[in-house]
C-alpha cells in the first residue's frame, strides 16, 4: 500500500488522510510492541495463502484470520473505533459508512456508486489485474482500513461482498486473500476423509482430508484453484436448500435450478458474512444480490437485499415498480425483474429504497447485466378482414387496458414451485415467445414487433388448464387476443391465455395449478386454432418456459 499516494478529493480526501495518518501510527506503535514482547514481526504472517501456495508441504489449516471475540466488542461502533488495549485510534469514522462520490475523476481511485466505496491503490491494481474479480471479490463494502489479527498485528483490510483483501507488507505476496470462509463455518469443523485415490473428477486433498468433485472441481479449477479459494474444508453438503462446499476462503453454492447456465456454482456473501459475524454496524442496502447475476432479455432474475423485520423495501427497474416480499426464513426482501425482449440489452439500473422504524432510509442501485437473445423471426400473413385487427387505434387501446392490469402487484404470492404447461399431453409450439415478427410483410423483411406469448396448436376446445395458482381478474373478449381469461398469480406475475372458444373460470374465483380454466380456440387475431400464453413478470411478458423449467424466486 502507498498510503499518500492516491488521497480521494473532496471529503472523502480528508477522510482517506486521516485513516492513512492513523494507520500509520499505529504501525509504529504494533511495531513498538512488536519489539517489546520480542516477538517476530514476520512470525504473524498470515499463513492461508502462502501454504495454499506453496502445495503439498502444507499440512495443517491455518487457524482463522478473524477472531470475532477478540475484537468484535470494538466494532459495533460508529465513529472513533478503539482496541480494547491501551492502543489508541486505529480509524477515523466507521470504515462500513457511504462515503460521498468524488467532485473529480481521480484515476488512482475508483468510486462504486452501488455501495458507496472507494477502491485504490494497491488494492485497486490486485482487482484490476485478477481475472474475474468481479465475479470473484464483487463490489467492496467498505473503504480500505486497518484491522487487528489475531496475535495483535495490524493489516490494512478492504472488505467485498466475496471476500477480503489484505496488505502484507512482510510477506513477498503483498496483497492476499483473509481466510474468510471460518466465519460462515461458526466454529464447526469436518473431519477427515481417509485418503482417496484421485479420478478424473475428484481429486482428494490430504492436506485437509478433503475432496473436490465433479462441478465444484470444474469451477474451483477454471477459476484460480488454491491461490483464490484455498483448500477444501469440508465435503459437499446440504444447507439453506443448496448443496454448499466449504474452501478456505470461499463457499460454493450449487444451483441446480441453473444448471447449464454459467451460474450454477455460485460464491457465497462471504465478505459480508464475516463483517455481519464481526458485529461491524452494517449499514441498510449493503447486500444486494441478484440470482441469476446477469440475465437474458425476455427473461426473469431474482433480486434480494439482506434486510431485517419491519424495513420496509421498495424498488423500481427501467420505470417499472417491484414488489418485495420479505422472507424472515432468509432474512432478505426479494422481487422479481422481467426484462424486455429487443429493448432491455445491456447494464440496466434497479434501484432499491429501504425504510426503517426509527426514520432511516437509504436507496441503493445495482446494474443489471441483461445479455441478449438469439430470438427467431417469422413473417405473419393474416387474410384481410383479419388484418384490420391491426389497426394500431385497435392493439393500443388492448394494450393500454392490459397494461393496467399488469401494473397490479398483489401483495400475496399464490404460486409455489415450477409451472405446469397449460395444456396436457405432447405440447407443439408454433411460434415461441419473443419471436420477432412482422405482420403481413414479404418473407425478409425487417421485424416490426415481436410475440408476447408461447403459441401452442390445440383443436377448438382443448382444456386450458391454470399453469400456477392464482385469481382470475379478467375473463372476457379482446379484439386481438379473442376470448381472454387472466390470472394473477401474486407479486406482480400474471399468465394470460388469448384466442379460447369457451370461458370456464370466472372473475374474482380463485383456482388451482392445473384446473380447467378456458376452452383453446381461433378467436381474435388468428391464424389457426392455438392457445396464446403470455406471462407477465412486474411488467413485460417474459419466456414462459423458463417458470416451467425452475422454480421461482
Ligand atoms: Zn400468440
Amino acid at each position: 500500500m502507498q498510503p499518500n499516494s492516491d488521497p480521494h478529493k473532496s471529503t472523502a480526501r480528508k477522510t482517506g488522510q486521516r485513516l492513512y495518518l492513523a494507520f500509520a501510527l499505529l504501525i509504529v506503535l504494533a511495531l513498538l510492541a512488536t519489539v517489546v514482547t520480542s516477538r517476530s514481526w514476520f512470525g504473524t504472517s498470515q499463513s492461508g495463502l502462502n501454504e495454499a501456495t506453496t502445495g503439498a508441504s502444507a499440512t495443517t489449516i491455518p487457524s482463522a484470520a478473524i477472531a470475532a471475540s477478540s475484537t468484535s466488542s470494538t466494532r459495533a461502533t460508529s465513529g472513533v473505533v478503539q482496541t480494547a488495549s491501551s492502543t489508541p485510534l486505529v480509524y477515523m469514522g466507521d470504515p462500513l459508512a457511504p462515503q460521498p462520490p468524488p467532485a473529480r475523476v481521480d484515476p488512482a481511485s475508483r468510486y462504486y456508486t452501488e455501495t458507496g466505496h472507494y477502491l485504490s491503490g494497491d488494492f485497486l491494481s490486485y482487482y484490476d489485474n485478477t481475472p474475474k474479480s468481479e465475479t470473484l471479490l464483487g463490489l467492496p463494502l467498505t473503504e480500505a482500513f486497518p484491522e487487528q489479527f489475531p496475535g495483535g498485528t495490524l493489516y490494512q483490510v478492504q472488505y467485498f461482498e466475496r471476500g477480503r483483501l489484505e496488505y502484507h507488507p512482510e510477506s513477498a505476496q503483498r496483497i492476499q486473500l483473509g481466510l474468510l470462509a471460518s466465519a460462515m463455518l461458526k466454529g464447526r469443523t469436518f473431519g477427515p476423509l481417509p485418503t482417496l485415490a484421485d479420478t478424473k473428477t475428484r481429486l482428494y486433498f490430504p492436506q485437509t482430508g478433503h475432496t473436490i468433485s465433479n462441478g465444484f472441481l470444474n469451477y474451483w479449477k477454471a477459476n484460480g484453484g488454491l491461490t483464490t479459494f484455498g483448500y477444501p474444508l469440508s465435503e459437499e453438503m446440504g444447507e439453506d436448500g443448496l448443496t454448499v462446499q466449504y474452501f478456505e476462503r470461499a463457499r460454493f453454492e450449487y444451483h441446480q435450478d441453473l444448471e447449464g447456465t454459467p451460474y450454477a456454482v455460485q460464491l457465497s456473501p462471504v465478505g459480508y458474512t464475516a463483517l455481519y459475524a464481526e458485529r461491524f454496524n452494517i449499514p441498510m442496502g449493503t447486500l444486494v444480490q441478484l440470482d441469476p447475476p446477469s440475465v437474458a432479455e425476455g427473461h426473469t432474475t431474482e433480486i434480494e437485499v439482506a434486510a431485517t423485520a419491519g424495513v420496509t423495501v421498495t424498488g423500481q427497474y427501467e420505470g417499472r415498480e417491484l414488489f418485495f416480499k420479505y422472507d424472515p426464513a432468509r432474512g432478505v426482501a426479494w422481487s422479481l425483474i422481467g426484462t424486455v425482449p429487443f429493448a432491455d440489452t445491456g447494464a440496466r439500473q434497479v434501484t432499491i429504497s429501504l425504510k426503517n422504524g426509527d426514520g432511516g432510509q437509504r436507496t441503493v442501485s445495482r446494474n443489471l447485466e441483461v445479455d441478449s437473445y438469439p430470438f427467431p423471426s417469422e413473417s405473419l400473413q393474416f387474410d384481410p378482414a383479419t388484418a384490420t385487427l391491426l389497426d394500431p387505434a385497435i392493439t393500443s387501446k388492448e394494450l393500454k387496458m392490459l397494461n393496467g392490469i399488469f401494473a397490479g402487484r398483489t401483495p400475496e404470492q399464490y404460486w409455489s414451485g415450477p409451472f405446469s404447461m397449460p395444456l396436457n399431453g405432447q405440447i407443439r409450439i408454433t411460434s415461441y415467445f419473443a419471436t420477432r415478427r412482422c405482420y403481413n410483410c414479404p418473407d425478409g423483411s425487417t421485424p416490426t414487433t415481436y410475440h408476447g406469448g408461447m403459441d401452442m396448436a390445440a383443436s377448438i376446445g382443448t382444456p386450458v388448464r391454470a399453469p400456477a395458482d392464482g385469481k382470475v381478474v379478467f375473463a372476457g373478449a379482446l379484439s386481438d387476443r379473442g376470448n381472454t381469461i387472466i390470472l394473477d398469480h401474486g407479486l406482480g406475475v400474471y399468465s394470460l391465455m388469448g384466442h379460447n372458444s369457451k370461458l370456464i373460470a370466472t372473475v374474482g374465483q380463485m383456482v388451482r395449478k392445473g384446473d380447467v380454466i378456458s376452452l383453446s380456440g381461433n378467436s381474435g387475431l388468428s391464424t389457426g386454432p392455438h392457445l396464446h400464453w403470455e406471462l407477465h413478470v412486474s411488467g413485460p411478458p417474459v419466456e414462459p418456459r423458463e417458470w416451467v423449467a425452475r422454480s421461482l424466486p
